[in-house]
């Protein structure tokens, strides 16, 4: 008996998709209570993560140390590196679950993310936003709106635009029925997630399954401990083991594996350019190895600008600079990191955002009071502190400035002023709470919209404030391919799955828009079927007849 699809005779239908709602762990919330339990409970732990293969746990006694970035010394799991062989093996139990989970019906792979959304949104819910508050120092909102509600929400639209996906076929003229079929693409994907979002990692490797393609996960080694919940929480949604392989360690070494392996069917990947890039390079290289073409999705980097025309309210230009900038710590690939305030505007805008400065607080965030925590890692603070130092000498620091380690790794949120255009800080991607600012004429206003579109290689999010109609339409034209993701009178971040498909242009990437139908398709390789019910017995056309 074939067991790989279920009997049910029907069009199946997936339920509406609804954004899941942000709650509010407001004091003496039901929410609350369970979250600040489970954190005491997981920051008492240490796990040792294995690397998962087929399903089952591999101890390779080649450990790394996973830390909690505001707190240096808390050691809060400890992850087996995987080696060349277990890539090796992973690649083979890919192939040998796919026979089965591509064959399953696209509603029943559907019910494995359904069933996983209904977990992360009520009993893992603490859990994976514990671990992403412990592992990448998220405050508790900004874990909610990630690791809980934007994965919550990935599996709950992506199994939708899966359908409507499923449901473009082609016309029939009489006589025949022509279909497509979507079918997975032949060998593995491989899945390559950044540290900033618990959920990035979980939809580039649930989406590339979702339609019937096995995957390699390599997590950043930054934020394994919440991908290693979240690949938990997906088998015990009933994802048949082999289908996505848990292979955290060293990153150059896992890719010299699985790049070069003839069935590499694709690339899903998000982090920084210098690495897609290499990544790129390589497959090139290996151009003559593969089975297919690697489709290649990633997306990158960005040098996200605020601009506000003369007629924009200067407290929300500063409610912008302060959340669209120091958010997270300024480590979303969202985050706003350049400011363009006319003259006229100026010193309201700076006085109100040194105002809110002034009264965020930073540290723990089990401290609920907390507005930031820490950057990632020692790497990244010697970078931002570097920047902070080239600031202090080149241009004026007008709030914040400062770093410190000794506890975890705090940086304040910073606010540079410069007079050149062209100042490095306004160009490069710094990945932390510091945001420049140039200011500019009135009169210039569409010098400056030249400006914002030419300074940096990225084109990935970017906000216009203003109440002159006029002026938005200008900003529309001139800056129309300096942001996949455009926001009008709002901050540059916090894009919501369904509402604003995210993905940037130019240096920030494909633009395959996670969370949307478009990056669904990257996924599989259209087989186009005529089927004819009467074929033809007469091989001469009625032409041929001529007199
Ligand atoms: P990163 O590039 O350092 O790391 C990303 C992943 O690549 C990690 O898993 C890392 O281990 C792996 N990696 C590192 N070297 C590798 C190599 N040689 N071969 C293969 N893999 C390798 O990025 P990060 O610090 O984790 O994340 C921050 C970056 O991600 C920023 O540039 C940010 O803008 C970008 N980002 C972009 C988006 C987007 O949607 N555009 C979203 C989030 C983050």
């Amino acid at each position: 008996m074939d067991s790989s699809s279920a009997p049910i005779n029907g069009i199946r239908r997936v339920p509406p998709p609804v954004n899941d709602p942000i709650r509010s762990y407001a004091p003496g919330s039901p929410e609350k209570v369970e979250l600040k339990r489970r954190l005491a409970t997981m920051s008492g732990d240490c796990p040792e993560i294995p690397v998962v293969v087929g399903g089952k746990a591999i101890h390779t006694g080649e450990l790394t140390d996973v830390r909690s970035p505001h707190d240096h010394q808390h050691v809060i799991a400890r992850f087996h590196r995987a080696r060349p062989e277990d890539v090796l093996a992973a690649i083979a139990a890919g192939a040998e679950a796919q026979k089965e989970w591509a064959s399953w019906r696209w509603e029943d792979r559907a019910t494995v993310m359904l069933r996983a959304a209904e977990l992360l949104s009520t009993t893992w819910r603490s859990t994976l936003n514990a671990a992403t508050m412990l592992g990448q120092s998220k405050t508790v909102y900004q874990s909610e709106i990630d690791a809980a509600c934007e994965m919550t929400d990935f599996f709950r639209f992506n199994a939708h635009f899966a359908q409507e996906l499923y449901t473009e076929q082609p016309v029939s003229a009489p006589g025949m029925w022509n279909q497509t079929d979507y079918r997975p693409l032949e060998g593995f994907v491989y899945a390559v997630s950044p540290f900033n979002f618990t959920a990035i990692g979980g939809n580039l490797t649930s989406a590339p399954a979702l339609m019937g393609n096995v995957v390699l996960w390599k997590p950043a080694g930054t934020a394994v401990l919440s991908s290693w919940y979240m690949h938990q929480l997906m088998t015990e949604a009933g994802l048949p083991p082999g289908v996505i392989n848990f292979l955290p360690g060293n990153a150059a070494a896992i890719s010299d594996v699985a790049l070069s392996h003839r069935d590499l069917a694709g690339v899903h990947f998000t982090g920084s350019n210098e690495v897609f890039n290499s990544m790129w390079e390589t497959i090139g290289r290996n151009m003559g190895r593969y089975r297919s073409y690697p489709r290649i999705v990633g997306e990158t980097g960005g040098k996200d600008f605020i601009v506000a025309h003369p007629s924009a309210d200067p407290r929300a230009v500063a409610v912008a600079i302060v959340r669209g900038g120091f958010e997270y710590q300024g480590q979303k690939c969202s985050a706003a990191s350049r400011a363009y305030i006319p003259k006229s505007l100026w010193k309201a805008t700076l006085a109100y955002a040194q105002e809110m400065i002034a009264d965020i607080r930073m540290g723990d965030v089990a401290d609920f009071r907390n507005f930031m925590g820490a950057v990632i890692d020692k790497k990244s603070f010697t970078s931002i502190s570097e920047y902070l130092a080239d600031a202090g000498k080149n241009a004026k620091v007008l709030a914040g400035g400062k770093a410190n380690s000794e506890k975890g790794w705090f940086v304040e949120p910073t606010l540079v002023q410069t007079e050149d255009p062209s100042y490095r800080l306004l160009c490069e991607e710094i990945f932390g709470p510091v945001m420049t600012c140039y200011v500019y004429d009135d009169a210039k206003w569409l010098d400056t919209l030249k400006l914002v579109d030419s300074t940096s290689p990225y084109a990935l999010t970017g906000a216009v404030f203003s109440r002159d109609r006029k002026a938005i339409l200008e900003a529309h034209t001139a800056l129309r391919n300096a942001a996949g993701n455009f926001y009008v009178n709002d901050k540059p971040t916090g894009a919501v799955v369904g509402q604003q498909p995210f993905g940037g242009a130019r240096g920030s990437g494909t633009n395959d828009k996670a969370g949307s139908r478009m990056n669904l398709m990257r996924w599989v390789s259209a087989r186009t079927i005529k089927e004819t019910f009467v074929p033809p017995t007469e091989y001469r056309y009625p032409f041929m007849d001529e007199e």
